[in-house]
């Protein structure tokens, strides 16, 4: 679906479709009882966000480079002011997900979130280059074909087939979607970062330095303690270590150094020797632009 789709179907859905609150409620029922068991895990466009990536990589037990080379594209959209990480389908008719098999989602516990929400869609009133307040987002209910899961017609007993009734929140509980989302705020801030909004356009080298501390997370962490990075700057007293071993930390250190390098926010400290350093190199700088001035 091209950037113009897009829109159309957020038109559609801002217009026409009802919108829900964690309060209201909606029945449905999937699991290997119904007739279109795995039918929706195909020719789907399915964007991964860095948590997603995280936890696909950790639980295939393989490194982020693997992950990103084997299972993504990174589609070419104008619109896009960051990188954008799309599941790479299987090049076969149906152009499954390479990870639905005849039981199901094999990599279950660490299905992307867009998995986790379906049938629900998570919509925002905001405009391309606008960020309004969560409260303002409401959930929609997507009802496609062939998916059986709305009709109680479908399912008969066992396991995960009975039709009932649930509150989005519950529903956001039970399929782990609140750590993600807490995760998608923190994402937020740099992805909807208020200089991104105004139009501060990325240079290649600074898509591709998103790119590794948001996606590619054990080539972030090789740039962190394998250049001069912990030379320049000061960190918290066992941060360090913590960046070592835990990925998650990781991410979050991630997202708060593109703030820094990105968009100049104070949130990171030079050291001293550094810092004199950085000095040095401005007051020679300082004549050379007087004598061009
Ligand atoms: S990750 Fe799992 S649930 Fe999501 S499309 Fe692939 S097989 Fe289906
Ligand atoms: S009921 Fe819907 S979500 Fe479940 S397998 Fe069928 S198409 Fe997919």
């Amino acid at each position: 679906m091209n950037f113009s789709d897009q829109q159309r179907l957020k038109e559609t859905i801002l217009q026409e479709y009802p919108r829900l609150g964690r309060d209201d409620s909606f029945a449905f029922a999937c699991g290997p009882g119904v007739s279109c068991f795995t039918v929706c895990c195909a020719d789907v466009t399915i964007a991964l966000t860095p948590y997603d990536v995280l936890r696909l990589k950790r639980g295939l037990g393989i490194s982020s480079e693997e992950f990103l080379t084997r299972y993504t594209l990174i589609p070419f959209d104008q619109e896009s002011r960051v990188p954008v990480v799309i599941l790479r389908l299987l090049e076969n008719e149906k152009k499954s997900c390479p990870f639905v098999g005849a039981q199901g989602c094999s990599v279950y516990p660490d299905r992307p979130w867009a998995c986790r929400m379906y049938p629900l869609g998570l919509a925002s009133p905001a405009k391309s280059g606008e960020r309004v307040p969560n409260e303002q987002e409401f959930f929609f209910l997507m009802k496609e074909e062939p998916c059986a899961g709305h009709e109680p017609s479908t399912v008969s007993s066992g396991r995960n087939r009975a039709q009932r009734s649930v509150t989005i929140r519950q529903w956001l509980s039970e399929q782990g979607i609140d750590q993600y989302n807490a995760l998608g705020e923190l994402f937020k801030e740099i992805s909807l970062h208020p200089r991104l909004l105004k139009g501060q356009n990325l240079d290649p080298g600074q898509m591709e330095m998103f790119y590794q501390a948001c996606y590619n997370l054990d080539k972030f962490r090789q740039f962190v303690f394998e250049s001069s990075f912990l030379k320049r700057f000061q960190i918290e007293p066992g941060l360090e270590a913590k960046l070592r071993d835990d990925d998650l930390e990781l991410m979050k250190f991630g997202f708060r150094w593109l703030c820094f390098a990105l968009f100049g926010e104070p949130i990171m400290e030079l050291k001293k020797e550094a810092r004199e350093w950085a000095q040095t190199q401005l007051r020679g700088i300082a004549p050379q632009e007087k004598r061009s001035g």
